[in-house]
């Protein structure tokens, strides 16, 4: 705080040099504590003033005494100087004994008591001193000196009342000035804050309140008659006796207390206000004043019950989802987990929660490597989707597709990713079904044309750039119709069922069989040179020929079959369309031939 209670003039100079510069020290000391009472200080700060201003007190008076007797001023003067020094130092500790504690009333009684001595003494006693002592000092007997001493305050009462009055205009204008600055501050601070402070003197009941206070409680000051009773009545009837008790027990307890409770106005509006106070004792005990804040809260109130009432929305739909959702912060710890986690995984959330491994431990030891690459990814991407594979508690597989954004606050801050998981395990048991359907004859389960052909074509892809070799045959049943004909067109489909699985299980692995007409079938052989596959279609016709399919009649059916062969010429041209023409080709040649037997393309 800038400014001073009491301002240094040169009127009050003695002409005695270190007198002069130890009295401005004193006046220094003395603004310090007016600044303290002004501005505001703690009990610590106010005793460690009063200690340095009596301490400093006392090497000043002592340097005075030793001048005086080094002058050889005269004893009586002496005597009555060292008297006034002695007095002030008695009556700065009654000031502060009768305070009784009251810091503020300490310090109110010291700096009136402090200024007023420092006039009289300065520019009375200290003048005289000075006089007598500059006498002295001329070779001026000390008889003469004493006299002129005298006669100088005799002679300058009016100058000393001038200066006298100087210093109480200058006093009271700086001790305004300075206040009313300090006031100001405090009032907008405030405003700002929506804080205001109130003292409640004890002694006689009287309640002051800062104007915060009357703009938060929204009443004239005019009309208020300030007392605890008449605040009592301020406070929402609901919350007055909880209001009044936290008060009283806390008077009682000698603790500080804060509460928060309901404003009613006059308009049935309803405030929160926040409380804190004090109390101030006197060393028996007794409580002499009540300090205390008011701020209004009811912004804060409001913004946190509408945050609870959205929060309890947001849990009461989040709860509910269907879906298994959840929020990890940006440490990737679950912040929250829908309790539909347990419908689709058979864990809890606070499962999740306390072991957050478990995500990853259920995951399908397929799809694990998969899910932590995207976990790993996708804390840089917007929007990432994966599906994948989960093993339930009850170890059935659970798909989940699995959706993520990532969360921001406001002001920009990442918060983590949401992600909802959504259980498709019936989706996936219908596509891959759907699939098998696309891909594969419903009949003998063998890939139908469409498929034989993508596969095919893919499989000569790789035989090329490989440069291995790769066969295909062509197989057409003899004489099918005529196996319709006799048994039945039934008989006919279980016929060509157990003709598949005939051809499944003498065939390889890794050769492609496709069932590309009604009785005819297309096999791949990949890495299969031209006389390898001869020897291979030579023993599949010969062991269908030996076999014999039973009918559910019980009839024995003897079966057939024709095939052609082509082999991809390493280096050469290489379309699945030239295969498959060149073994049908073949094909002909073996039914033409008499069938029950194999053919080599040749070109
Ligand atoms: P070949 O090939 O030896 O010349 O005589 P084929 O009698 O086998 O020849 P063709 O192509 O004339 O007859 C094929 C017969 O296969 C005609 C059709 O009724 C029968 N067929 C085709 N698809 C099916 C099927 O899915 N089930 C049954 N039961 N018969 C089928
Ligand atoms: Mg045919
Ligand atoms: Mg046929």
């Amino acid at each position: 705080m800038e400014g001073s209670t009491f301002k240094w003039n040169a009127k009050y100079e003695t002409g005695l040099a270190e007198v002069d510069v130890q009295h401005q020290g004193l006046v220094e000391l003395i603004n310090r504590l007016g600044t303290l009472r002004v501005c505001g200080g703690s009990a610590a700060d106010v005793t460690a003033a009063l200690d340095a201003l009596a301490d400093y007190a006392k090497y000043h008076f002592s340097t005075e005494d030793s001048l005086m007797q080094a002058t050889g001023i005269s004893p009586e003067h002496y005597e009555a100087h060292s008297r006034t020094h002695d007095l002030f130092l008695d009556q700065i500790t009654r000031i502060v004994d009768e305070a009784q504690g009251d810091v503020i009333i300490a310090i109110d009684r010291l700096l009136r008591y402090l200024v007023k001595w420092l006039a009289f003494h300065i520019l009375g006693q200290d003048k005289e001193m000075a006089v007598e002592i500059a006498a002295l000092k001329r070779g001026t007997p000390p008889e003469s000196a004493r006299r002129e001493a005298v006669d100088y305050v005799l002679r300058n009462t009016e100058v000393l009342f001038d200066a006298f009055n100087a210093l109480f205009d200058d006093l009271d204008s700086s001790y305004a000035e300075l206040r009313q600055s300090s006031e100001a501050q405090l009032k907008e601070a405030q405003r700002l804050a929506q804080l205001g402070s109130w003292e409640l003197d004890l002694t006689n009941n009287h309640l002051q309140w800062s104007d915060e206070i009357y703009r938060i409680f929204e009443i004239d000051p005019e009309k208020f008659g300030a007392s605890y009773e008449a605040f009592l009545n301020t406070v929402h009837p609901e919350d007055r006796e909880s209001v009044d008790h936290v008060y009283q027990n806390s008077l009682m307890d000698h603790l500080p207390y804060e509460i928060t409770h309901r404003l009613l106005m006059a308009d049935g509006r309803i405030k929160y206000v926040h409380e804190c106070s004090e109390h101030l004792y006197n060393p028996e005990g007794k409580p002499l004043r009540s300090i205390g804040t008011v701020q209004d809260v009811t912004l804060r109130i409001v913004a946190e019950k509408a945050l609870r009432k959205s929060e309890e929305r947001f849990r009461t739909v989040a709860d509910y989802t269907y879906d298994w959702e959840y929020w990890r912060g940006p440490d990737n710890e679950f912040l929250y987990i829908s309790p539909s986690c347990e419908r689709i995984t058979g864990y809890s959330a606070s499962e999740f929660i306390t072991d957050p491994g478990l995500l990853l431990k259920i995951i399908h030891p397929e799809d694990r490597d998969l899910v932590e690459r995207h976990i790993r990814d996708e804390f840089d991407q917007e929007a990432a989707q994966l599906d994948f594979r989960i093993i339930r508690r009850d170890k059935k597989i659970c798909w989940i597709s699995h959706g993520s954004r990532p969360v921001y606050a406001k002001d920009g801050r990442f918060l983590g990713r949401r992600a909802s998981n959504r259980d498709i395990t019936d989706r996936k048991i219908l596509e891959h079904e759907l699939q098998r359907q696309a891909q594969f004859d419903y009949l003998t389960g063998l890939a139908n044309r469409r498929y034989f052909i993508e596969r095919g074509e893919e499989e000569i892809v790789r035989t090329s750039r490989y440069g291995r070799p790769m066969s295909l045959l062509m197989l057409d049943i003899d004489r099918f119709k005529e196996i319709n004909d006799t048994h039945g067109h039934h008989a006919g489909d279980i016929t060509l069922q157990m003709f598949a699985a005939h051809c499944q299980e003498t065939l390889r692995e890794i050769d492609i069989i496709g069932r590309v007409g009604g009785e005819e079938f297309a096999v791949i052989l990949p890495e299969t040179d031209g006389e390898v596959a001869y020897e291979v279609a030579e023993r599949l016709c010969q062991s269908i020929a030996n076999q014999t399919m039973t009918t559910e009649t019980g009839a024995f059916i003897g079966l057939t079959v024709s095939i052609g062969l082509t082999t991809l010429v390493v280096g050469g041209e290489a379309y699945l369309d030239t295969l498959l023409r060149q073994a049908d080709e073949a094909l002909y040649k073996a039914k033409a031939l008499g069938r029950n037997r194999v053919c080599t393309f040749s070109g």
